[in-house]
């Protein structure tokens, strides 16, 4: 079978540069199931359709490129391994049914919502989470960010990382495609992302767009410390933002000037574990999946842990107490406590329907825009 150019290059990459030192399979279920990338890589081969469906089991979470003593990217090898297998038709999309029903009611008429004022070169990105499981607290932090940028627009839409990562490269390039160019279009020159998965498809894929995180003008307001001295949280970074230090500072800056301690996991930053959430995984092996959170369980050390995905928040607060920083910002106490109201499905469509009612009814447009109904 010919292999594309992209998989070729990263096969070959990856076998002529890991020196099999285990580094990262030694903090990877996935690679202990499945053997050093390097072997991975020599014994690849795309006429076998279980090889290219192994690939579905990584997360994609990059800990193996952020721990390789020698720079290479196991995980992008995998995902092109997963672009392979859906270009030969191999995926089995009943798997993903849930989630990809998710992604389409993102990018759908009724879902989306481009509102865009007077001279506005920069958008508030919510995502798809945030509106629906957070949807008054997602116009707070529009409404924080519209004291400093008094033309803010917003764009209620999917960035459609789902199928990014499941390898339906053609669908994702023309749905992010088709959003880049209105955006473009229309002079938006600058994102501000709330999830960290959007950050990261804005970043690689925004060409001349400009990606921005929500926590740096949060970290920047001025805030009444909350008496929390005795209050200690520990942290959970986001693989999406492994590499994004500057990110992980803001949200650090936001939880100290609160008042709180933070007493760190070993692994964080650029080390940092998937919640489980990544690539789909959970769809596949829950084994794989769960395998993460258990590590980070064992970490967190009774500590309630702040992170700053509503997937990952999700994800990991099945096994242990977690809180999204916004909740945590905006109800200090009561999200220590325990005591905040999530919503959950089917209410976090709802909610996502109504809160696209709402500001549609507070902000002055002059350009206001839905995707067509089913574009792709
Ligand atoms: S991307 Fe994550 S799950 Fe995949 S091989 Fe690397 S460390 Fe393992
Ligand atoms: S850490 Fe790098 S060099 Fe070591 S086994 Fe993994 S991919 Fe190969």
């Amino acid at each position: 079978m010919i292999l594309s150019n992209t998989l070729s290059a990263k096969l070959s990459e990856i076998s002529q540069k890991c020196i099999k030192c285990e580094l990262c399979v030694k903090e990877c279920a996935f690679l202990r199931r499945y053997g050093k990338p390097k072997d991975i890589a020599d014994q690849y081969d795309s006429g076998e359709q279980i090889n290219r469906l192994m690939a579905f089991e990584c997360s994609l979470c990059q800990l193996c490129t952020a721990v390789c003593p020698v720079g290479i990217n196991p995980s992008g090898m995998f995902l092109e391994m997963r672009c392979d297998a859906i270009t030969r038709g191999d995926s089995d999309f009943d798997k993903y049914k849930h989630i990809l029903t998710y992604e389409m009611r993102g990018i759908s008429k009724r879902y989306t919502w481009y509102g865009l004022p007077e001279k506005c070169d920069t958008v508030f990105f919510p995502g798809c989470a945030l509106p629906g499981t957070r949807p008054d607290k997602t116009i707070a932090v529009f409404e924080l960010m519209q004291k400093k940028i008094s033309s803010l627009g917003i764009v209620l839409d999917c960035c459609t990382n789902i199928s990014h990562d499941l390898g339906r490269k053609e669908f994702f390039l023309s749905a992010f495609g088709e959003m880049k160019q209105f955006l473009i279009q229309n002079g938006v020159k600058t994102v501000i992302a709330a999830c960290p998965t959007c950050y990261k498809i804005f970043d690689q894929y925004g060409e001349s767009i400009n990606v921005k995180s929500i926590y740096e003008f949060i970290a920047d307001q001025k805030i009444r410390k909350i008496n929390n001295e005795a209050q200690t949280v520990t942290i959970h970074d986001p693989c999406a933002l492994r590499f994004n230090g500057h990110i992980q500072d803001d949200v650090r800056r936001i939880v100290s000037n609160l008042g709180l301690a933070i007493n760190e996991m070993p692994r964080i930053r650029e080390k940092t574990l998937c919640c489980g959430g990544g690539g789909s995984v959970k769809y596949l092996s829950c084994y794989l999946s769960e395998k993460w959170a258990d590590v980070i369980k064992q970490e967190q050390s009774g500590n309630r842990v702040i992170t700053y995905c509503a997937g990952c928040a999700s994800s990991l607060g099945k096994s242990m107490p977690v809180s999204h920083i916004i909740d945590l910002f905006f109800d200090t106490n009561a999200t220590l406590a325990g005591k905040i109201k999530v919503y959950k499905s089917p209410m976090t469509y709802l909610n996502r329907i109504n809160l696209k009612r709402r500001l549609k009814k507070i902000l002055k447009t002059v350009v206001s825009y839905e995707r067509a109904e089913r574009p792709f």
